[in-house]
């Protein structure tokens, strides 16, 4: 009759259950990844997707063009 205390959590980044354990290292997490962008997230102060650069790749071909 006993019944393990698991309780389920969805992970911040991606909302994908994950279960609250000593096996779930990055919980309330579901992986590094997840957390590293979630805390990237909060460095940045902004809610985008790291390695999608939003602005700077438009400006560096600005520059790039102008250069040329
Ligand atoms: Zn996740």
């Amino acid at each position: 009759m006993s019944k393990p205390d698991l309780r389920i959590v969805s992970c911040p980044t991606c909302k994908k259950s994950v279960p609250w354990s000593e096996k779930s290292a990055f919980r309330p997490f579901c992986s590094e990844r997840c957390k590293l962008i979630d805390l990237g997230e909060w460095a940045e102060g902004r809610r985008s997707i790291p390695g999608k650069s939003v602005v700077t790749d438009e400006k560096h071909n600005e520059f790039t063009e102008e250069l040329d």
